[in-house]
């Protein structure tokens, strides 16, 4: 089988160096097992996924040197696909229309931390979803749903699990079960290496759609990396603990699981990950100050 590797970026901003090393290790990695590698454009975004973006981003890895096999995928073009997988959750049960905004779930945080207890966050610092009824009556839902206001749809966690730890013969993570892993040949965060226990509980019930974007990030990425027969995913350990996400939806979709490769990021002087607000990192201000790609291979230490 031969290896299908993919540079995944989000042209919401422009590529900094990050995304080079992201974008370099792929391509080199691929050479390393005789595979290729795909450039997917995780546009799902369109307001925020601007087509200046999107050609300054194809112009970036054009001078870095990074060579993709076309066709590069557009997620906005596949919205379709996304649906009928949403389609496939929701027929399981295992998908509910979410009507709290994000100033209700801040306020539903606020009362309850007031009341001395810390409510959960995700492993990203966000917190967990409330559940509707934390802050709305039956009756404000209803009304809500017959207005027909805009909402989200967010996987059931604890259901999923469920479904998840009976086909695999057990409670997910629990002593009976086989608890749901993947492949890690990269380290995490705290140096996890190996196969790693999936821990999606710790996400809460995840955005599958949004009010504005009929699709979301984990159902779109899990969908495409089985769509374009990907069997290794390189990117950075910031999605490290998404991965327990993907695999729970791997699970319920039937979609096989592919190899994950979290490789360090790059920091900025004070230590902090960048982000595409950083500007002085920017490939393109890189290149206009007189970096070369050679340059920005040094320093992403390839
Ligand atoms: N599009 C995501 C990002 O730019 C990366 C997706 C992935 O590699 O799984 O952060």
């Amino acid at each position: 089988m031969t290896a299908v590797f993919r540079f995944a970026p989000s042209p919401n901003g422009r590529l900094h160096l990050g995304h080079a090393l992201s974008a370099l290790l792929n391509q080199r990695m691929a050479e390393a097992a005789g595979g290729t590698v795909l450039l997917r454009i995780e546009d799902i975004d369109t307001v925020r996924c601007t087509p200046e973006l999107v050609a300054g981003m194809l112009d970036d890895l054009d001078w870095l040197g990074f060579r993709a096999r076309p066709p590069h995928r557009r997620q906005s073009e596949h919205f379709a696909d996304y649906a009928a997988a949403l389609d496939r959750l929701q027929a399981l049960g295992l998908v509910y229309d979410a009507y709290l905004t994000r100033g209700e779930i801040r306020e539903v945080v606020r009362r309850k931390e007031a009341q001395g207890g810390a409510w959960p966050r995700d492993p990203d610092g966000a917190p967990v979803y409330p559940g509707d009824r934390t802050l709305l009556s039956p009756d404000e839902i209803a009304a809500r749903r017959r207005r027909g206001e805009p909402h989200a749809l967010r996987l059931d966690m604890a259901k999923a699990l469920a479904m998840v730890g009976e086909g695999l013969g057990g409670q997910v993570g629990g002593p009976a079960g086989r608890p749901l892993t993947w492949q890690e040949t990269g380290t995490g965060p705290a140096g996890e290496t190996g196969e790693i226990t999936a821990h999606p509980e710790a996400w809460g019930d995840v955005i599958l759609a949004r009010k504005d974007t009929p699709t979301s990030y984990h159902l779109s990425v899990v969908l495409d990396d089985a769509l374009q027969g990907v069997t290794h995913v390189v990117r950075g350990q910031d999605l490290f603990q998404a991965t327990a996400v993907h695999r729970l939806l791997q699970t319920l979709l039937d979609l096989p699981a592919p190899v994950y490769h979290h490789h360090r990021l790059i920091t900025d002087a004070t230590g902090r990950k960048l982000s595409k607000s950083a500007g002085d990192t920017a490939l393109h201000e890189l290149r206009a100050a007189g970096w070369t790609p050679t340059d920005v291979r040094a320093r992403c230490g390839l």
